[in-house]
């Protein structure tokens, strides 16, 4: 369950500093995600309600970055200049969470989102935390919708399909990850729960099987 996985993470912190910048309304945001996790769980603080932003990451016990829209969170990372202190933390060894947009950031860009572009980020460079990147949500095949009780086909790209372009410009590995499932990663091996989908450049894709470990450039681990 979502919330003991929290609860692990941060287990031997008091404080969590929680990054809404994914969603427009940051206070509302912490404070839905501060339910949602419930009294028991670790103290969630939002940086929103902090003096300084950049002062509040580098005296985080720990950071969790929530979902949203991944453009506007890399804007307003950028804009706020923390994506190197939040790296640096995180490298020093601050514990981090990032789900679905703060997942994405985690990544050394943010390009394998689904999220529209709303707004301009300066660059796509993010925190470079995991040295793969990340498509979350991810869900292999074409999608199909009811209409009026008809299944119809929606002929926009398949998630393989768009992992597919972004290999014809980049090499970095991109794991598709199912939903529900998460990544740890320890700074040189991650491990799986859950199931996810992997596309290595000039390999064909495969299932990374749950429980096992794999390093950065997705070769299975022992
Ligand atoms: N919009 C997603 C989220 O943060 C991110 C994505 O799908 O790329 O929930």
């Amino acid at each position: 369950m979502y919330q003991e996985l929290v609860s692990e993470h941060f287990s031997d912190r008091s404080e969590v500093l929680f990054v809404p910048y994914a969603s427009h309304d940051h206070s509302a945001y912490t404070e839905r995600m501060g339910q949602f996790l419930g009294e028991s769980n670790t103290k969630l603080v939002g940086i929103e309600a902090k003096e300084d932003s950049l002062t509040a990451i580098r005296e985080a016990e720990a950071i969790y970055v929530g979902g949203g829209n991944s453009f506007l969170l890399i804007k307003e990372l950028l804009e706020r200049g923390l994506i190197e202190p939040i790296r640096e933390a995180v490298i020093s060894g601050t514990p981090y969470l990032g789900v679905s947009a703060g997942a994405n950031v985690a990544c050394p860009t943010m390009m394998t989102t689904n999220d529209m572009p709303i707004a301009l980020p300066g660059s796509f460079d993010s925190l470079s935390i995991v040295p793969f990147q990340i498509n979350p949500h991810y869900h292999p095949g074409k999608v199909k919708f009811l209409d009026e009780g008809i299944l119809k086909d929606h002929f926009g790209e398949s998630r393989d399909q768009r992992i597919s372009e972004f290999h014809r410009i980049f090499d970095t590995p991109v794991i598709g990850m199912w939903e529900g499932s998460f990544i740890h990663w320890n700074g040189s091996i991650g491990r799986l729960t859950g199931k996810a989908t992997a596309f290595v450049k000039g390999q064909d894709t495969f299932e990374i099987p749950d429980g096992s470990s794999f390093y950065g450039d997705l070769e299975m681990g022992s």
